[in-house]
């Protein structure tokens, strides 16, 4: 047997006003053809396809294609969506015969001018494959399901968890393709849109609603006849077409019995959605204050608003100008996408002092140039390497360190993994475990800081990834979606 494998991703935020380009794409790696097996074996969704492939045991061979992947941001360039479409639709003819196809995708992503762009690279293997070659489409549980995808797709996979197992997704994935290729499975699909959509804050699968929702998925699971049950509460910065959240349930054969299990999973989060709407974000000053009077660090403080790994512009300055307000005089770490800003720093050299307006620069509609000044510290181009994610090694482009009163700022130029990983600050030679508080531009993917934590305050920021789904700019969701009208039953808005 001949599988092949596509691997691309990327989590859009409407609200981020700045495209993404080929160059994130590139900051994370773009890598074809063998070297993909070579740098990827063990690591991420690709890694956990492998392993579940080799250990099987069948003589299959692997056909690797490409491997692209960019931190969440705004749309993608039509530049970079026709990159990607070339290489799936060139890879493929390529490829000669092949048996299955496994195709890692976000499904959050949209282009300039492209509400569905998973959607249609689907539709780019299967003009290429034609209707009968199996796709088992990866996703990322933040996706926005499509009709398309679920009438092209063979199956559909999703994260199981939140922070995402990204190498578990990937075996699942391998294990449902092992029983249509070996074991005669026939997948059947069952859908449900629901015209619901909520902030981040109860995200996490290991607590609240989201726990009681995935926990049903994994037990519907146990039914043998049931190749995958899938949730999909979209992530909230996503302003198409055919926004909203989903549940996907695959049988063997059996389409009545998925039609009743997608039905009940979407009940059940239909009747969690007030939960859902809960916050835990508090306002900034008293966010602030709080981590300067805990006993001990590291304190986290989730940007919520500027959470880049949500997409967010990452020039949030508001927490920034909260601590010199309130003359915060604890140390605290934070991170600062503004290419502009590396500009003038590197510009003045390191040790130099420096006054100049930081933040706002690529999200003006939220942010706004703060004055400060500060000492330029240390100045680094290149890679950076990382410890225990999903890939090696991570382009920052320039980072400059950046000291403003108790506060130590890792600007750069690309979004990269911000300061959401130790190991950037440590790489610049700076310990986290120094400080009281740490910025972070995440609301969910804390697990990186959690061995040097002591608390997370979610903190209530205005930005392009805020908790106030009311506060955003929506212009293409279908309406009514709950939370921002009043619906009582989902299946009155059902496509
Ligand atoms: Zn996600």
């Amino acid at each position: 047997m001949r599988i092949a494998l596509i691997h691309i991703g990327q989590e859009t935020n409407d609200f981020n006003p700045v495209p993404t380009t080929l160059r994130d794409y590139e900051s994370f790696g773009i890598v074809e053809g063998a070297a993909i097996l070579e740098k990827f074996r063990g690591i991420g969704e690709i890694g956990g396809f492998l392993d579940a492939i080799s250990r099987s045991g069948h003589d299959i061979e692997i056909v690797p294609i490409v491997r692209g992947w960019a931190v969440a941001g705004g749309r993608i360039t039509r530049e970079a969506y026709g990159f990607f479409e070339q290489k799936i639709r060139l890879g493929l003819q390529a490829a000669g015969k092949i048996d299955a196809l496994a195709l890692q995708l976000h499904g959050a992503c949209a282009a300039e001018g492209i509400d569905d762009v998973e959607g249609a690279q689907l539709e780019t293997c299967r003009a290429v494959l034609g209707p009968d070659v199996p796709i088992v489409l990866g996703l990322d549980h933040h996706g926005n399901v499509t009709r398309r995808m679920v009438a092209l797709a063979t199956a559909i996979v999703g994260h199981r968890t939140q922070p995402h197992d990204v190498y578990d997704t990937g075996r699942v994935g391998a294990e449902v393709m092992l029983r249509i290729l070996y074991e005669g499975a026939r997948p059947v699909t069952a859908w449900r849109k629901l015209p619901l959509l909520s902030h981040q804050e109860q995200f996490l699968t290991a607590q609240g609603p989201m726990k009681v929702w995935f926990d049903r998925a994994r037990a519907v699971e146990a039914d043998s006849r049931v190749l995958q049950a899938s949730n999909y509460p979209m992530q909230p910065w996503l302003d198409v077409a055919e926004a909203g959240w989903s549940t996907v349930v695959v049988t063997d054969n059996d389409q009545a019995l998925a039609e009743k299990l997608a039905d009940e999973l979407a009940d059940l989060a239909w009747s969690l959605r007030a939960e859902f709407q809960k916050k835990d974000a508090v306002p900034i000053d008293e966010a602030v204050r709080m981590a300067e009077r805990a006993p001990r660090g590291l304190v986290v403080l989730s940007d919520t608003g500027d959470t880049v790994f949500g997409g967010s512009s990452g020039d949030s300055n508001l927490i920034l100008e909260a601590i010199l307000r309130l003359g915060v005089s604890c140390p605290v770490l934070m991170p600062l996408i503004e290419p502009e800003t590396v500009a003038a720093l590197v510009a003045a050299g390191q040790g130099a002092t420096v006054t100049l307006d930081v933040g706002g620069h690529a999200a003006p509609r939220f942010f706004t140039p703060l004055t400060v000044t500060g000492k330029v510290g240390r100045i680094h181009r290149g890679m950076v390497p990382l410890q225990n994610y999903q890939q090696p090694e991570i382009d920052m482009g320039c980072t400059v360190v950046f000291q403003v009163g108790p506060v130590t700022m890792l600007v750069s130029e690309l979004r990269g993994v911000a300061g959401n990983l130790p190991d950037v600050y440590e790489f610049m030679g700076i310990d986290p475990r120094q400080y009281k508080a740490a910025v972070l531009k995440t609301a969910s993917n804390f697990q990186y800081f959690a061995p040097l934590s002591s608390q997370v305050i979610r903190v209530d920021t205005t930005g392009p990834g805020q908790s106030d789904v009311f506060g955003l700019p929506w212009s293409r969701i279908p309406r009514p979606v709950y939370p921002l009208d009043p619906i009582d039953d989902w299946r009155h808005t059902a496509p």
